[in-house]
């Protein structure tokens, strides 16, 4: 028997730059998990056991598909966004 997967469980988030909930990763769409959420929790929880309490199987598929480049260009966008506005950043004009 699994044991079912906390939704206060906590990760480092690579795209947001901070610790977030199993809870947030699986409706970070309101509807729909984030894309890497198996990247992110395969092998920490059972992470298709918790999906498929939230969605059908077929909604499911395919969220591990590669990243289209857009959505990449977007990460190193809002990731350079996050180190720009570390501290000191602007206070020089
Ligand atoms: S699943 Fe998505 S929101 Fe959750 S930690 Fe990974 S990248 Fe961040």
């Amino acid at each position: 028997m699994t044991l079912p997967a906390d939704p206060n469980s906590e990760k480092y988030c690579p795209r947001l730059g901070h610790a977030v909930t199993l809870a947030y990763c699986v409706r970070e769409g309101i509807d729909r998990p984030c894309r890497l959420v198996f990247r992110c929790w395969e092998g920490s929880l059972p992470i298709r056991e918790r999906l498929l309490t939230l969605y059908k199987e077929s909604e499911i598929e395919g969220i591990d598909a590669p990243a289209s480049k857009l959505s990449t260009i977007l990460d190193i966008i809002a990731r350079a966004q996050r180190t720009s506005e570390g501290p000191g950043a602007g206070s020089g004009t």
